[in-house]
């Protein structure tokens, strides 16, 4: 059994309820729907087309709402692409939708002139594009910047000032009438890009009881980094834009210690971008892609994300079938023992931990067969998850939505069971349940959780060890 969670990014390669089946097949866990791109009638069609294949192939699969987040974005271009070249002159003009060109740019934000200062830099096309500003008009709107790398840009592609972002609203407006639409069509996590400082999760968690994933994709994040992954539900190291507003030989220790954190915070988190980018075009990944994605899972990662190979690539398909096989590869030599003693932190203030650790430990010391949590929230399976034990985690929730989210937690099987009054009804229905799914056999030894009284989240303080 597979324990890293795989996240595929659906797009026009991916929509097809065919292709969408045969991803399901091959292992997708969590389905992502880009909210920068598409319409909403696209989303909610391909939210009925998960749901389905979800159905079709047997297995729960979450569906993740990425939303845009105070991301720049140039205006459309006359040519859908355009070459800039080092010395152009580029006038960025502000908040207007003039159709553009390649000496004049609008942009989404009509706060952008006031917002920079002369001598800063501006990246477009994910950072391989670098001007320099020359001169602002902020009364007109307007920035005139220099191109200093060039290259090609695209219609509405996205733009990064990795200097004065500070300006830019938080949480847009429309970030929020997209959750509502979101949550209208029933998605089970949400994520939230460009955050900044733990007001940012605060100020959507107002609108919403859905789980809430905080991209790591600015410097100011990853210098707060703990007091927003403890605001947070889930993080999601976001390597693309990470790697234009700071310099990009400096991620790979941000993934690494982002990890880490998740790991001591027991936050599920999730690797993403250019993990398997070649696979766009090619059926076979290169070396050094199949190591990183071997890496971020010996980093701790919960689960590894597909974005352009799923959503626009040739082979969908193929690139959640390779993630599965690497993921498995790597999983064989992870360093389990460390992990379970020290990967989660404990305190006294929050029994739970050490309850969770308890069992891990008797997994390991008793060589049980698998771990039975039965759980309302989803919180006493994610804290089992985050100690990486090596039998396999089997959740059991009267909630569909906790059955569906469990699918970004590391190890962690998860299906329905129904309400019990009593902790010895619950216990004995998990472990009737697990054997009635065929997850285990009569015969073999588990590890079961529980609360008193039952059917209260947060109450986790018992472990039973049992004979099924
Ligand atoms: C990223 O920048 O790595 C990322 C995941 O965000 P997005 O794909 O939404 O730009």
């Amino acid at each position: 059994m597979r324990r890293t969670k795989i996240v595929a990014t659906i797009g026009p390669a991916s929509r097809e309820p065919s292709t969408l089946l045969e991803m399901v097949k091959a292992g997708m866990d969590v389905a992502r729907l880009n909210y920068s791109h598409g319409t909403l009638t696209e989303h909610e069609e391909t939210v009925r087309r998960v749901r389905d294949a979800a159905g079709r192939a047997g297995r729960p699969v979450a569906i993740l709402q990425d939303l845009p987040g105070p991301k720049l974005r140039i205006g459309p271009l006359r040519e859908d692409i355009v070459e800039l070249k080092p010395g152009d002159i580029v006038t960025f003009s502000c908040g207007d939708e003039r159709v553009g060109d390649a000496h004049h740019m609008t942009i989404t934000w009509p706060g952008l002139a006031e917002a920079l200062q002369s001598g800063e830099v501006i990246y477009l096309a994910d950072g391989s594009v670098r001007l320099r500003v020359r001169e602002t008009r902020p009364q007109a709107g307007e920035v005139d910047a220099e191109v200093e790398i060039g290259g090609a840009v695209a219609s509405r592609q996205g733009l990064n000032i990795p200097g004065p972002a500070a300006a830019l609203p938080s949480v847009p407006e429309e970030d929020l009438e997209l959750l509502r639409h979101g949550e209208s069509i029933g998605v089970d996590l949400v994520a939230l890009s460009f955050v900044r400082d733990p007001s940012d999760i605060e100020a959507v968690r107002k609108h919403t009881r859905l789980p809430l994933i905080a991209k790591m994709e600015k410097p100011q994040a990853v210098d707060r980094a703990e007091e927003i992954v403890k605001a947070a539900d889930c993080v999601m190291v976001a390597r693309g834009d990470l790697g234009i507003e700071m310099a990009i030989e400096k991620v790979p220790a941000v993934q690494k210690r982002l990890l880490e954190l998740a790991g001591w915070l027991a936050r599920p988190s999730i690797t993403a971008t250019q993990m398997l980018d070649s696979m766009v075009a090619s059926s076979r990944p290169t070396r050094a892609e199949v190591a990183d994605v071997a890496n971020a899972i010996l980093d701790g990662t919960d689960a590894v994300m597909l974005s352009q190979e799923t959503a626009i690539g040739a082979h969908p398909v193929q690139a959640v079938a390779m993630m599965a096989a690497i993921a498995q590869e790597a999983e064989q030599i992870a360093p389990y023992e460390r992990w379970n003693a020290s990967r989660v932190r404990r305190s006294d203030a929050d029994p739970a931990y050490t309850v969770a650790h308890s069992l891990c430990v008797a997994a390991s010391d008793l060589k049980l067969d698998a771990l039975v949590v039965p759980t309302l929230s989803g919180r006493s399976a994610r804290l089992v998850s985050a100690h990486r034990p090596t039998v396999p985690i089997y959740a059991l929730s009267p909630g569909k939505e906790t059955v569906r989210r469990c699918g970004l937690m590391w190890g962690v099987q998860a299906s329905s069971i129904r309400r019990h009054e009593t902790t010895e009804e619950l216990i004995a229905d998990a472990a009737r349940r697990v054997v009635e799914l065929g997850w285990c056999e009569k015969g073999q030894r588990v590890g079961i959780t529980a609360g008193l009284p039952s059917g209260r989240p947060g109450t986790t303080s018992l472990v039973q060890i049992q004979v099924l």
